[in-house]
């Protein structure tokens, strides 16, 4: 799996590679278990049940960093952050910022497009309790660098969803970059930043989980603030 991430020419070939690993025995099982059983409210749906590959752009300026698909929507849909309350909320404000053609995302074949931006995760399965292991998350990484190597050329800065995509961000900028992380690590907050010489910035953002929308710990306005700094950052109009 690592030979062929590192084996992908473009993102088109990337993403056929991601949509095809096997490599976590926990995950795939509850991928499929999801899949299989479904929600109510789904059930007259064909789930994905697959890992998601990243979208948007090939020429992305700014990179958006997840932690995982959500297992009733990217697991069901097939496209990251599409079809659930998280996906909602970040596509609405990518809308304000004109980041995106439309504010929802619903389904993959949607019409929805981006604008200089590319969405990634940490990890391209559903795990169970939105919480894959350190292992799985070591496992995925090469996905995830491969990705990052192949847009590297426009990509200038990384909007971090939650602390443990800003964890996940370290060790990619070593691999892809050359670039020692920094010691000790900036701590993830919201509005947090970071920036090197030779690499994209680095820029935190609380995750749009319901769990911080619904409670008001993340609000669009917060989420406005966090693209208007990335596209300043990146130099998007
Ligand atoms: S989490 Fe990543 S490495 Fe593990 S099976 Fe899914 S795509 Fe493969």
């Amino acid at each position: 799996m690592v030979a062929r991430a590192a084996r992908a020419t473009d993102l088109v070939d990337l993403d056929g590679a991601v949509a095809d690993c096997f490599a976590c025995q926990r995950l795939v099982a509850w991928r499929e278990e999801v899949a299989r059983t479904r929600r109510a409210a789904f059930r007259d749906q064909t789930y994905w049940g697959r890992p998601v590959p990243g979208f948007g752009v090939a020429d992305a300026r700014i990179g958006i960093l997840g932690l995982a698909p959500a297992a009733h929507g990217g697991n069901r849909t097939g496209r990251i952050f599409t079809g659930d309350r998280s996906g909602d909320v970040l596509f609405a404000a990518l809308h304000r910022a004109g980041l995106a053609n439309q504010p929802t995302s619903v389904a993959a074949d949607d019409g929805l497009a981006l604008r200089d931006t590319r969405i990634f995760a940490a990890v391209r399965c559903a795990p169970p309790d939105n919480k894959p292991t350190p292992a799985e998350r070591d496992t995925c990484a090469p996905w995830l660098r491969r990705e990052v190597a192949l847009i590297r050329p426009t990509l200038r800065i990384v909007v971090a969803l939650g602390a443990f995509a800003w964890a996940a961000w370290w060790p990619t900028l070593r691999e892809v970059y050359g670039v020692r992380p920094p010691s000790p690590r900036p701590a993830f907050g919201h509005g947090a930043h970071w920036s090197g010489t030779a690499a994209p910035a680095l820029l935190g953002c609380y995750h749009v989980s319901q769990q911080n929308t619904f409670t008001g710990r993340l609000t669009p306005g917060m989420l406005d603030d966090v693209f208007a700094r990335a596209k300043q950052l990146a130099g998007v109009d």
